[in-house]
């Protein structure tokens, strides 16, 4: 019998394992990944930006785990050698119709105990010279590092520590007993003393594979990007940010320099009809027959009736997403941008179609599940993974 199963090798997943071995050195502990590499879905298709935490409520998971994730995602970067840059930030108010919301975000940033600063529109050019903004704020403690590379890193330790990640896994089944949990691949029974559940996409699934019936719905929002071409990309120094529309849930396309030194645009946020919906044609009729017949679904299209309708004209109009673009950037043409690959956000969805604003670990009685760890979660993973471990303990009584 295993110590401790896994399930998912993402960054959520293996921040929990490293942090159960650290907490439990000997253990015998396994990462059971469905795919034939760690970190090949969320940590894999995202932005590479180690969050500072200035976007999120005062208190909650977000805004203390994205704060103190951020450092300790740059001590494991300098620990191991892994590139990174704390390069700042701008967030940049387009109109004077967009300060009082950036002001907001600057108090924000000051509750949550961050550096950050106002700029001028002077100020806001000599940081970034092809911007067009009345006003901007800056925060230094942003930064960028490419998470399928930190997770190789972690996939390195945990086999050091004795950790076993078992790739071509795919969980079909779990059982959880009164005092072990049976989980069974599409090749394999396993048996293990607890269960902690980072399945991304998948991880409402596995919950009720557990037995735990929570009214939560993973909801797939593909984010789609471009690349600026080589010979555009002086155009932006580090990271521009618009002011997030406050009534819509993420932050708005922006332009995020990678640590490789090629230039992202995006990303965008447009509804999935399948769990794993990379591309626009991308469905599945079991993933799509539960999202429509899910409650919250219609509620949340009624609630972003006209932001979603605005993201989705953007995504199939290149033209009307750079007009967008252009408020930011002016300078930045239709032919400067070529597709990259996109993302897809594991967003859970309550029944009464709220989008959930937090972090959200269900505590079971042999297990533990993350069912909501989108944005900033590759930044947190760390401190995701400290805060599992030592609910694991209080659960064990260890
Ligand atoms: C477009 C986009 C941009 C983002 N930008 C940023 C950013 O700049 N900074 C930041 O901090 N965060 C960002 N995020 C969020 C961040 O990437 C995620 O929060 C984080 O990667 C979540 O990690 P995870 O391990 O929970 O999920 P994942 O990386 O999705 O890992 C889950 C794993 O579980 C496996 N799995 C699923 N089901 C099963 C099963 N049945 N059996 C076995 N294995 C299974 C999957 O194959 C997968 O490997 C972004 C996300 C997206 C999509």
């Amino acid at each position: 019998m295993n110590d401790f199963l896994i399930i998912g090798g993402g960054i959520v997943g293996l921040s929990v394992g490293l942090a159960l071995l650290e907490r439990y050195p000997g253990s015998n502990l396994a990462i059971l990944e469905k795919e034939s590499d760690v970190a090949q879905h969320q940590t894999g298709h995202n932005s590479g930006v180690i969050h500072s935490g200035i976007y999120y409520k005062p208190g909650s998971y977000k805004a203390r785990f994205a704060k103190a994730g951020n450092a300790s995602i740059r001590k494991f970067c300098e620990e191991h050698d892994i590139p990174h840059d704390i390069c700042g930030k701008i967030i940049v108010a387009k109109n004077e119709e967009e300060m009082p919301e950036l002001g907001r975000l600057f108090e924000r940033a000051k509750h949550n105990g961050l550096e950050v600063t106002w700029l001028t529109k002077d100020e806001l050019l000599e940081k970034e010279p092809y911007v067009a903004g009345v006003g901007g704020i800056f925060i230094p403690s942003t930064g960028i590092v490419d998470y399928a590379m930190i997770s190789q890193v972690m996939a390195r330790q945990i086999r050091s520590l004795g950790g076993e990640i078992i790739t071509k896994a795919e969980v079909v089944f779990v059982d959880e007993r009164e005092d072990e949990v049976i989980v069974e691949t599409r090749n394999n029974t396993y048996s293990t003393r607890f269960l902690v559940n980072c399945a991304g996409l998948h991880s409402d699934r596995i919950a009720r594979m557990a037995g735990y019936h929570v009214d939560v719905k993973i909801f797939p929002f593909r984010g789609e990007y471009f690349e600026l071409k080589e010979e555009k990309r002086h155009v932006v120094r580090n990271l521009i940010y618009p002011v997030p529309n406050p009534n819509f849930p993420f932050l708005g396309v922006h332009v995020t320099r990678m640590i490789d030194g090629t230039v992202e645009v995006g990303p965008n946020a447009v509804p999935g009809f399948k769990r794993e919906a990379y591309f626009k044609a991308s469905f599945d009729w079991k993933d799509f027959g539960e999202i429509i017949s899910y409650p919250g679904f219609w509620k949340l299209g009624l609630t972003y009736l006209k932001e979603g309708m605005e993201e989705m004209s953007r995504s199939v109009s290149k033209k009307r997403f750079v007009d967008n673009l252009n408020q930011l950037l002016p300078s930045i043409e239709e032919d400067d941008l070529v597709p990259a690959p996109a993302g897809v956000r594991a967003q859970a969805l309550g029944s009464d179609g709220k989008l959930f604003d937090d972090f959200f670990i269900i505590g079971g009685k042999n297990s533990v599940h993350v069912c909501n760890a989108p944005s900033p979660a590759a930044t947190a993973s760390l401190e995701i993974g400290k805060e599992i471990a030592s609910r694991v303990g209080v659960r064990l009584g260890v």
